[in-house]
C-alpha cells in the first residue's frame, strides 16, 4: 500500500539523516524530493506546497537558533503530514446500540465488499452484527452479501423482489434491535444522480442511521475530493472509507483529498479479501509512510528524560576518551528499563539499524536487567570504575553479595566489554550524535 510514496520518504530521510550537517541548502533539497514524492503520489499541488511551505518554516526558525537536530525536520515533516490527514483520527465510537451505519457510494467502489469487511470487523471485536441487503438496484448485489455472510457467519436480511429500498429498512427494523451493530449495504449508480439521491434519503428517513460511510475508491487519485464534497452536500455523510488502495499509485491523493474534504477517513481498504481493512489512525498511518515506528511516542518518552538530569557531561567526557565504566553502564539499564524495551526504541530511530549491536543485548530481558543492576550494585566505586580490574576472588564476593553465581557475573562483564567495544566504535558516527540530540545518548551506547 502507498509503497512507492513510502519508499520515496523514507529514501529522503536517509539522505538527510546520513547528511553531515544542516543548512538552507539542504532543507531546500530534502524538502524538493519531499515535494516530488507528494506530486509522483498524486497529492493536490496546492497541499503539497502548504505542506513544503510549513516544514521550510519551522525548520528555517530552527536554523536561525543555530544548530539543527536532524530528527527535528523529521519531526515537522512527520507533524505536517498527520495534520493533512486529519490529526488525531476520528474513529467510529460505538455510542449506542444498535448501531446503525448506513454504506453509500457508486458503482464498483467496493460498496458491497466494505459492508462485509466492516462486519466482520466489528463482529470480531465481539459485538453482534446483522447485515442488512438493501441495495435493490444491482441485480446480483443481494446475492453477493448473502454469500460474504454465509461465508463469515455474519446474519444477512433482505429481499432480492423488492425494488424500494427503504421497504426493507421497513420490513426488517423491528429485527434490529436484538443487534450491536447494523450494516446496511445501499444501492449504487454511475454517478450521483437526483434518483440516488431520493433513494438514499427514503433509506435514511427510515433508518435514522448514527454513521452514513461514502465508500470511494482510491483509483481516482485526487479528484476523490468533488465526490466526497457532492456526496457530503446531498447526503450529509459522516466519514468515507477509502478503498482499493493496494492497487493505486494515486493512493496519496485519495487519502489526502478525502481527509481534507471535511469527510473524516474512518477506515481503508487495502485488498480483495475481507480482512483487508484498517481502522484510519493519521498518527500510525504516517508512521508507517516514513518507516519510522511511532515516532511519536519516542520523542515524548525522549522528552520526559531529558527533563531529568542526568551526568551527562561526564558520560561523554568519558565515553569520549573510551573510559566507559560499570557506573555508566548501570544508568543505561535503567534508562532503559523506563523507556521500554530495547529493540522497540532501536526500531524507532531511524538510521539506527546501522549499528551493529548483538542480538542478545538487543533482546536483553527485564529480569536479566534487574539481575546485572543488582551485580553492579554489590561492587565496590574501584570495580565500578575498573571493571578489567574484576578477577575471580572478587567475583566470588560480588556474587555472595548479590546473591547471583559466578557465571550471571561473567555474563555481564562479557556483554560490558562488547558494549565498550561497540560504544568505541560509534564514537563521532552520524548514529551517536543523532541519538544524542534525541535525548538517547545513554541509550544506543548502553
Ligand atoms: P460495489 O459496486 O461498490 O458494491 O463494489 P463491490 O463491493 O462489488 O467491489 C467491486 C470490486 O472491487 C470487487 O472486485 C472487489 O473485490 C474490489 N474491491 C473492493 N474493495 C477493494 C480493495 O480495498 N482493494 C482491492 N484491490 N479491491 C477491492
Amino acid at each position: 500500500m502507498l509503497d512507492k510514496l513510502s519508499d520515496a520518504l523514507k529514501n529522503s530521510i536517509k539522505k538527510l539523516v546520513s547528511s553531515i550537517f544542516i543548512d538552507e541548502k539542504t532543507l531546500n533539497q530534502f524538502v524538493n524530493e519531499i515535494q516530488r514524492a507528494l506530486i509522483q503520489s498524486d497529492v493536490n499541488i496546492k497541499l503539497v506546497f502548504e505542506i513544503s511551505e510549513n516544514i521550510k518554516k519551522r525548520a528555517k526558525e530552527e536554523i536561525g537558533k543555530g544548530q539543527i537536530a536532524k530528527e527535528f525536520i523529521i519531526k515537522i515533516v512527520y507533524e505536517e503530514l498527520v495534520k493533512i490527514l486529519g490529526g488525531e483520527g476520528h474513529k467510529i465510537e460505538i455510542s449506542q446500540k444498535p448501531y446503525k451505519i448506513l454504506l453509500i457510494g457508486l458503482f464498483g467502489n467496493g460498496k458491497t465488499t466494505s459492508a462485509a469487511k466492516i462486519a466482520r470487523f466489528f463482529k470480531n471485536r465481539g459485538n453482534k452484527v446483522l447485515m442488512v441487503a438493501a441495495d435493490t438496484f444491482r441485480p446480483a448485489a443481494y446475492e453477493q452479501l448473502l454469500q460474504l455472510g454465509e461465508q463469515n457467519k455474519i446474519p444477512v436480511v433482505g429481499n432480492p423482489n423488492e425494488k424500494i429500498s427503504s421497504n426493507i429498512i421497513k420490513k426488517f427494523k423491528d429485527e434490529f434491535s436484538k443487534y450491536d451493530i447494523i450494516i446496511v449495504d445501499s444501492s449504487g449508480r454511475n454517478a450521483l444522480e437526483e434518483d440516488m439521491i431520493k433513494e438514499i434519503t427514503a433509506v435514511k428517513e427510515e433508518l435514522k442511521p448514527n454513521e452514513i460511510l461514502l465508500v470511494q475508491g482510491a483509483d481516482v487519485g485526487q479528484s476523490a475530493k468533488e465526490q466526497v464534497e457532492a456526496f457530503k452536500k446531498a447526503l450529509n455523510i459522516t466519514g468515507v472509507i477509502v478503498t482499493k488502495l493496494d492497487g493505486t499509485a494515486k493512493g496519496g491523493g485519495a487519502i489526502t483529498a478525502c481527509a481534507v474534504s471535511g469527510a473524516p477517513i474512518k477506515f481503508i481498504g487495502t485488498g480483495e479479501k475481507i480482512e483487508d481493512i484498517e481502522v484510519f489512525d493519521p498518527k500510525r498511518f504516517v508512521s508507517r509512510l516514513l518507516g519510522m515506528g511511532d515516532l511519536d511516542t519516542l520523542l515524548e518518552k525522549a522528552q520526559e528524560l531529558m527533563k531529568e538530569k542526568m551526568p551527562e557531561k561526564d558520560i561523554e567526557k568519558r565515553l569520549l576518551s573510551g573510559n566507559f565504566n560499570l557506573n555508566d553502564y548501570i544508568q543505561q539499564i535503567e534508562m532503559v528499563s523506563k523507556m521500554g524495551s530495547l529493540s522497540k526504541i532501536l526500531n524507532m530511530i531511524p538510521g539506527m539499524g546501522l549499528a551493529n549491536i548483538p542480538k542478545e543485548i538487543i533482546n536483553m530481558q527485564e529480569d536479566k536487567m534487574k539481575k546485572f543492576k543488582v551485580i553492579i550494585q554489590s561492587m565496590t566505586p574501584f570495580e565500578r570504575e575498573n571493571p578489567d580490574k574484576i578477577n575471580h576472588s572478587r567475583m566470588e564476593r560480588i556474587a555472595k553479595g548479590s546473591g547471583t553465581d559466578i557465571s550471571d557475573i561473567k555474563e555481564l562483564l562479557k556483554q560490558f566489554m562488547q558494549i565498550r567495544k561497540i560504544v568505541k566504535n560509534l564514537k563521532g558516527k552520524d548514529i551517536e550524535k543523532m541519538a544524542k540530540r534525541m535525548g538517547l545518548s545513554k541509550l544506543p551506547k548502553i
